[in-house]
């Protein structure tokens, strides 16, 4: 009996998506390569430790409880509690300048003040700005696109304030260098500045499995280490899949995950070069994550992220070298507000724009002492914005683009997909649908929204 809908990916979108079609009725499969569930926002044991892949915070904080935002509405379509995120509210952030300081927390009239204080200047245009983005409609289906840089030029005429607006939603958001599609840019305006970050009490494994349970629970099926090798077609329909090991699984629709260069490779039919062709993406990133043997607040550090620059301008692009030192975030996912019987090793992130093409060309050997040497550099970059930590560090392990391609097939290592985005999720396939980051919206919240929105749309019709 083909599937009704065949799920390519386990990461939060396949997940959500999957939760979805199962709650009403639909025999649904979740094919995943890897050996386990989260995609680029997965988790792992190395030398007896727990480490998060990709958490850095939750976007979109709300109280528990709240009726309005972006994760009430996933909640609800869910089907999950509040408890189910246990979401701990983030302590301070900020965004470092030469010269400046914008500090932001999860209540936005602090941020707003703090814009008025550092850029006086800019005080009317800046609430000009929020203006705008309160009456623009982000959320919008169609890939209509404009630049948000032309249009925060137009608005406010410092640019130094453009540039650390931009840089936290960059870093935290956006496949396009140096700029950003505008409804993105509102997207994560609102998720970042106006709704501000949490964490999960116990970082993301425990709410990549309740997802799971849920979905079993529902009647869903999962399928790890079974990777898509191509997806088949008749006509100009998806017929099914053929997995790495050359089972093959009918089904009446499929819903990719993978990416939209990543999905058009996998089909085996003649029509798959879309005019223009599809641009891959090249944002990638190297994170180091240091175990310490006390928390960041001990030494003093009790900043939850800080976005760092120290160049004139702010430069979101891959670097000509192996990684972008000038830039980076600081996260510790110690510094958000706990219960007081809390108890969690100290650790520091700090994470950097990456040339994928350098990493990937490195030999074996090459590459494990290019980690080593850029670790120092990071490190070095990042210690004038925080207390030197480095006589308490236990265990470091850091990543790199190909370590992203490698577990999740994302072509580069990109982390936010290609810049194409594809809204209503469609492909050249009529039942065949693209979820996740190149549908457009990215992150824990985006991605999870994202399946929702796509199996609602397409595969949930009346
Ligand atoms: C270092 C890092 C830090 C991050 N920090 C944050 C953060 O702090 N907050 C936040 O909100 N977001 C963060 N993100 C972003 C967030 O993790 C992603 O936007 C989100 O997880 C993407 O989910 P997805 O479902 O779209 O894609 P993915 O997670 O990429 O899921 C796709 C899945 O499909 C599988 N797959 C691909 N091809 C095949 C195939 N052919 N067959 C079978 N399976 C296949 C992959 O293995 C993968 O599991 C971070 C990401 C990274 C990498």
């Amino acid at each position: 009996m083909p599937y009704d809908t065949i799920i390519i990916g386990a990461g939060l979108s396949g997940l959500a998506a999957g939760i979805r079609l199962a709650h009403f009725d639909q025999s649904v499969c979740i094919l995943e390569r890897h050996y386990t569930i989260g995609g680029l926002n997965s988790f792992y044991r190395l030398r007896s430790r727990n480490h998060d892949v990709g958490l850095h915070a939750v976007t979109n904080y709300a109280s528990a409880g709240s009726k309005t935002g972006p994760l009430s509405k996933l909640l609800r379509q869910l089907r999950l509690s509040w408890d189910d995120f246990s979401l701990c509210p983030q302590i301070e952030s900020s965004v470092v300048f030469p010269g400046y300081r914008l500090r932001f927390n999860n209540q936005f009239d602090f941020f707003r003040q703090q814009v008025h204080n550092e850029f006086p200047a800019e005080k009317d245009r800046f609430e000009k700005l929020l203006t705008m983005i309160a009456g623009h409609n982000e959320l919008h289906l169609t890939s209509q696109t404009a630049s948000a840089r032309q249009i925060l030029a137009d608005v406010i005429a410092d640019p130094v304030l453009v540039d650390m607006l931009f840089c936290p939603l960059m870093f935290y958001g956006s496949p396009t260098k140096n700029d950003m599609d505008f409804s993105q840019f509102v997207i994560m305006f609102k998720a970042i500045f106006e709704q501000g970050f949490g964490r999960p009490m116990k970082g993301i494994r425990p709410l990549l499995k309740t997802l799971v349970n849920r979905y079993r629970k529902l009647g869903g099926e999962l399928k790890l280490r079974s990777g898509v090798q191509k997806i088949l077609t008749r006509g100009d329909r998806a017929c099914g899949v053929v997995l790495d090991n050359a089972e093959v699984l009918e089904a009446h629709n499929v819903l990719s995950s993978a990416g939209s260069l990543e999905t058009q490779r996998l089909c085996d039919d003649d029509s798959r070069a879309t005019d223009p062709p599809i641009t891959p993406g090249e944002i990638s990133f190297v994170e180091t994550i240091f175990s310490l043997d006390r928390l960041p607040a001990d030494l003093g550090h009790s900043q939850t992220v800080v976005f760092f620059n120290g160049a004139d301008r702010f430069d979101y692009r891959p670097p000509a070298a192996a990684c972008d030192t000038r830039s980076g975030i600081i996260c510790s996912p110690n510094n958000f507000v706990y219960p007081s019987d809390h108890v969690e090793e100290g650790r520091i992130r700090i994470t950097a724009l990456a040339n994928p093409r350098f990493w990937f060309e490195q030999s074996p050997s090459q590459y494990e002492s290019e980690k080593a040497h850029w670790r120092e550099q990071i490190l070095a970059a990042a210690l004038p914005h925080m207390p030197d930590f480095r006589p308490h560090i236990l265990d470091c392990d850091m990543f790199t683009p190909k370590t992203i391609t490698k577990f999740t097939g994302h072509v580069n290592g990109a982390v936010y997909g290609s810049p194409d985005k594809i809204r209503d999720g469609r492909t050249h396939l009529k039942n065949l649908f693209l979820c996740g980051t190149d549908q457009g919206f990215v992150g824990i919240v985006g991605t999870l929204l994202s399946g929702i929105t796509i199996a609602n749309l397409h595969l949930l019709k009346p």
